[in-house]
């Protein structure tokens, strides 16, 4: 495909040591040529590929310098866009970056959409959808684990089971046709509805697993939405600061998003929790009390985890046990705190109310608890360990829904067998299957929903 040539700054806006404006594009070399003064007279059309030149940016309509820079040039294919890429490192400032981004301008380019360098990856072959999706997720991955996941997807893992899946269908439908054409058998409609159940089977199950791991890959990827609940003065702030102050405390503002609060994430043991800020605390603290139990359970029906934390020096109040029923049902662990003060809450009535809940008692006073608070969140929901290892985590909606998709139409195709009826109709059920898991990788997907998808990213990726 041949598109027009794009500048972006793809370093994040701010000071920083270096920032580097990149072109992606057939006149990209040169374009950064018209712009570059090198050593001895250095040319970059001359220079060979995957090499870096010193040299200066030159205005060339007034000949002034404007940078001090160090460019590499990339020729396609072996580029992120598979075309020729030019990256110029320039020294940090906002106003040295723009000024080389404007002359790129001025010199042919044009400015790239959010997301278009990764688009033209894809659009050029070099990776799928599900890969590209996966750039995204490694930018924004707020642990290590997190950025593990995105990686296992950017490598292609998803692809490659996907890809599997849809010839393992694709061959079914083909063996359907060739004993429709060519019967060797004279039971051949049973023998064919035998394959199909076989292979259906097979390709569900794989769906299945996959769909498993899509709890945790959301939690990896978005992060465990967390609510601390409790009357006044029970600790709940100071919870909340020992478990920033433990574990470093991500704070982030993702541009080009809708979202422009700024939510804290904290990293337990590899699961980012996403903590509502002391102001969301302030908040809640009373919600039960405000606006009853029903409702407090829709309010908090958003959350993933609840923490509930009661004070131990003192006796169980109504408002305390109205927190355990709106909590009820939801994943909770009940934190006894103060445990540092003189012991006046009844703990059998305690463990009765907390029913599945894991009770941990802490003195938040003292810094004691907080290990096994950690553990419990995190075996919680990662049984023993949390290691991407060979586990492929599906973590992306889109992607989640369309393997839901897929699984009710093998699901059909499986009903159709069982039920007898003809071939062909468990053919298109089959056929289905196949497009959907399709979308997944980007066969067939719709151009708006491409558009849609890239405008997500941030400028110059
Ligand atoms: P919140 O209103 O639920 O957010 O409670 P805070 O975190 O503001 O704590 C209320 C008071 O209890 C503060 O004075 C804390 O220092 C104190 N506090 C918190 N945890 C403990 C604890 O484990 N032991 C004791 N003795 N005091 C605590």
């Amino acid at each position: 495909m041949e598109f027009d040539t794009i500048a972006a700054i793809s370093t994040p806006m701010g000071e920083g040591a270096i920032a580097i404006v990149r072109l992606s594009g057939d006149q990209a070399i040169e374009i950064a040529n018209k712009l570059f003064r090198g050593v001895k007279g250095k040319k970059l059309i001359d220079v060979d590929s995957h090499t870096i030149h010193y040299g200066h940016i030159i205005d060339p309509k007034t000949g002034e310098v404007a940078e001090e820079v160090m460019v590499s040039v990339m020729k396609g294919r072996k580029t992120f866009t598979a075309e020729d890429v030019v990256e110029i490192n320039c020294h940090g400032g906002l106003v040295s970056v723009n000024r080389v981004l404007k002359l790129t301008l001025i010199a042919g380019a044009r400015l790239a959409e959010p997301g278009e360098f990764t688009k033209r990856a894809f659009l050029n072959g070099r990776i799928d959808l599900s890969q590209a999706e996966a750039v995204m997720d490694l930018i924004r991955a707020k642990t290590d684990r997190a950025m593990n996941v995105a990686l296992g997807q950017m490598e292609g893992r998803l692809s490659n089971l996907i890809r599997r899946l849809r010839q393992e269908i694709l061959e079914t439908l083909a063996h359907v046709e060739v004993n429709i054409d060519y019967p060797e058998y004279d039971d051949v409609e049973e023998m064919t509805h035998k394959l199909l159940f076989e292979k259906a089977t097979l390709v569900r199950e794989e769906i299945k697993k996959l769909l498993q791991t899509s709890e945790q890959g959301k939690i990896l990827r978005e992060g465990l939405s967390t609510v601390i609940i409790g009357r006044p003065n029970v600790g709940k702030s100071s919870l909340l600061n020992s478990l920033v102050h433990e574990n470093k405390a991500i704070v982030t503002d993702i541009p080009g998003t809708t979202r422009d609060v700024i939510e804290e994430y904290v990293n337990v043991r590899g699961v980012p929790l996403r903590l509502l800020d002391t102001a969301g605390i302030r908040e809640t603290e009373d919600i039960v009390e405000r606006i009853g139990v029903e409702r407090s359970r829709q309010v908090l029906k958003e959350a993933d985890l609840l923490l509930l934390v009661l004070n131990s020096s003192e006796e169980l109040t109504k408002e305390d046990e109205n927190l355990f029923k709106a909590v009820d049902g939801f994943d909770s662990i009940v934190i006894i705190n103060k445990t540092d003060l003189p012991q006046k809450m009844d703990l059998a009535r305690v463990k009765q109310l907390a029913r599945k809940s894991k009770l941990i008692t802490t003195s938040l006073l003292e810094d004691k608890g907080i290990d096994e608070l950690e553990e419990a969140i995190a075996s919680l929901y990662f049984e023993g360990s949390i290691e991407a290892g060979d586990i492929t985590y599906v973590s992306n909606s889109r992607h989640i829904s369309l393997l839901n998709l897929a699984l009710q139409s093998i699901e059909d195709a499986l009903h159709g067998v069982e039920a007898g009826i003809p071939i062909d109709m468990i053919q298109i059920d089959l056929t289905r299957t196949w497009e959907i898991l399709g979308e997944i990788i980007g066969d067939s997907v719709h151009e708006s929903l491409i558009d849609q998808l890239f405008s997500q990213f941030c400028l110059g990726k």
